[in-house]
């Protein structure tokens, strides 16, 4: 039943029109991963090779997404992967605050249907959405527990956005090092649970 909810979702966000960003678009890129997925994050907006596969994080920095993932043991199956808008900004600017609050309801829907233990935000744009007027060179690799947003048990887990790290040697130490807390953090919650 999940699955078919978020596929609906998927196919309303194919064929939506509710900002100029579909003028331009090859395809609306709605997400790919697991709708029973614990953890889902959620980047900024489809950049070229997305627009032109229709799936999220599949260039330079998706791939560097993958071996994140690789290094606590996840592959992409076992997470779900989205982004704050579905359909690319041109020439990759940052996305609008109208368009970001157009495409807000997709987000909102695939979060509440999904019900992760974890947001993973990456980069400052996804961050802002969920903790406004925090600054990520402060809180990176911090699991911040916001409550009344989508449960009081919702954790939002900000990391940099992949591509910064693709040039910055520094950076990537420093996002292996963050992601690394999401293993022991999944099991905190476990235990909480129990
Ligand atoms: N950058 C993003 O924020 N999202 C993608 O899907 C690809 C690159």
């Amino acid at each position: 039943m999940k699955e078919f909810v978020l596929n609906k979702i998927a196919n309303q966000i194919r064929s939506c029109q509710k900002c100029q960003l579909c003028k331009n678009r090859m395809n609306a890129v709605p997400g790919i991963g697991s709708h029973d997925a614990k953890i889902i994050f959620i980047g900024e907006g489809p950049g070229k090779d997305e627009d032109l596969q229709g799936e999220p994080f599949v260039g330079a920095a998706g791939k560097f997404l993958n071996t994140l993932l690789e290094s606590i043991s996840l592959e992409r199956k076992d997470v779900f992967i989205t982004n704050v808008v579905k359909c690319r900004p041109p020439n990759n600017r940052d996305p609008l605050p109208e368009e970001v609050a157009t495409c807000w309801s997709y987000l909102d829907a695939q979060i509440k249907l999904i019900q992760p233990e974890i947001i993973v935000t990456l980069g400052r744009h996804s961050m802002v959405r969920f903790l406004p007027g925090l600054k990520i060179s402060d809180v990176h690799g911090q699991a911040k527990r916001i409550k009344g947003l989508y449960s009081d048990k919702q954790i939002i887990f900000p990391i940099y956005h992949p591509a910064a790290a693709l040039y910055n040697p520094n950076l990537r130490v420093t996002m292996f090092r963050d992601i690394a807390k999401l293993p022991i953090l999944i099991k905190k919650l476990k235990n909480e649970r129990m």
